[in-house]
């Protein structure tokens, strides 16, 4: 029997998803999962998510053969161009179509939470766009790291509630962020930045971020002659742009794909994000899935020199696809994902972000066939990591 890599109509990939939320937010993830597959399916909302897509964000993202890079690897390498998206990286796809689905709702009122901050800029943006109230919950540490993102959602009009407690970083955000939906169920969305959280969100955002893949197959025909590459890579923190960069290759069980985690300072430091490695089983952020924790079930804290792969589960999806072995994960640490950064830079003149350099960094590990065609999602551009470009390099 062929395995189904797809979510079931409970909610979940395999043994993981669900919707695992107190009681009290029931009727806002209720009202949410009964409505959002017929709004998103609608000639309308799909008319105005490709319109805002093709002309506020720049799609479709060009798909790149980079030469240099390619002759050093012996394979045809193509880069998914996310890093050129209005804003710099892939997340917008998701806040696009989350903006829109919340207007359908009626909803007034925005909330998101943001760890690094590049979602809380994704989100504040589609806000100042649709002309809808935002607040984002950024954890205090987090806030005084990343001033300058903090600064753009200021300037779009977002409102920035610090998170004080614990250690005042990404889950204490989400946790402030979720006790904020629980007072304001009626005219209130809350924009989940990755394939995480309960049901639907992890589909949801699966679907907002599936048109990387939809362009690149069509895109692929035009450079190659056929819609199914060799491999396929992308970077994993909580995974939507993986997703996004799977989906429409999931069941092509000839591609081989890669998802790349942040190894940190290794695997066995003590400070990593290698989720697929040392996670187990349990309950993150509202679904079932695999998460870094300790014996009595703490979460630990992630580490990777990219604040967007700096997180503790994977989504439920992934936790799937890594069990029934229909994806490859794979832990890249710092410095090969710095290494990697560099050489893009040199070889094509691209900065990554580091979080996909993560992706890229991969390359150096494999061995192809001359034939060989290879995609790697470009999730975002690297002038967000200009400061820590410039201390690791000393630039
Ligand atoms: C946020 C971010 C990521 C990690 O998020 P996913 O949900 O795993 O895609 C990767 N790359 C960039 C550029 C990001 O901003």
């Amino acid at each position: 029997m062929k395995t189904n890599y797809r979510i079931n109509e409970k909610g979940y990939y395999g043994d993981f998803g669900g919707a695992y939320i107190p009681e009290m937010l029931y009727p806002n993830v209720e009202e949410l999962r009964s409505k959002y597959l017929e709004i998103i399916n609608q000639p309308d909302f799909k008319a105005e998510f490709e319109s805002l897509l093709k002309d506020y964000v720049g799609r479709p993202s060009p798909l790149f053969l980079a030469q240099r890079l390619s002759d050093k690897y012996g394979a045809k390498i193509y880069l998914k161009r996310e890093d050129l998206n209005h804003t710099g990286a892939h997340k917008i796809n998701n806040t696009i179509g989350q903006i829109l689905l919340a207007e359908k709702l009626g909803k007034k009122r925005i909330i998101a939470e943001t760890g690094a901050g590049q979602h809380g800029v994704a989100t504040a943006t589609v806000c100042a766009l649709k002309g809808l109230e935002c607040v984002v919950y950024m954890g205090e540490v987090d806030i005084e790291r990343q001033a300058p993102n903090v600064a753009r959602m200021k300037m779009m009009g977002a409102k920035v509630v610090p998170a004080t407690s614990g250690s005042k970083t990404l889950k204490d955000a989400t946790n402030e962020a979720l006790r904020d939906w629980i007072n304001n169920p009626v005219d209130t969305h809350y924009i989940i930045g990755s394939v995480v959280g309960p049901h639907p969100y992890p589909e949801m955002v699966s679907l907002f971020q599936s048109v990387i893949s939809e362009e690149t197959k069509k895109q692929l025909v035009e450079h190659t002659g056929k819609d199914q590459p060799n491999y396929v890579l992308a970077c994993v923190g909580g995974g939507s742009n993986a997703m996004g960069m799977f989906y429409h290759f999931l069941d092509d069980e000839n591609v081989k794909l890669i998802a790349a985690e942040a190894a940190g300072l290794g695997v066995n430091s003590g400070h990593s994000a290698a989720t697929s490695v040392l996670g187990k089983e349990g309950v993150l952020h509202g679904s079932r899935t695999i998460l870094m924790q300790t014996d009595d079930g703490q979460v630990v804290e992630p580490y990777s020199i990219s604040a967007g792969l700096d997180y503790p589960g994977i989504g439920p999806q992934h936790a799937h696809l890594n069990k029934v072995k229909r994806v490859e994960y794979v832990s890249i640490t710092d410095d090969e994902a710095m290494q990697a950064s560099l050489l893009l830079a040199k070889m094509e003149g691209i900065i990554p972000a580091i979080e996909s350099a993560h992706a890229l960094a991969q390359l150096e590990k494999m061995t192809f066939q001359k034939d060989d065609v290879v995609v790697v999602c470009l999730s975002g551009r690297g002038d967000k990591d200009l400061a820590t470009f410039m201390k690791y390099f000393n630039l």
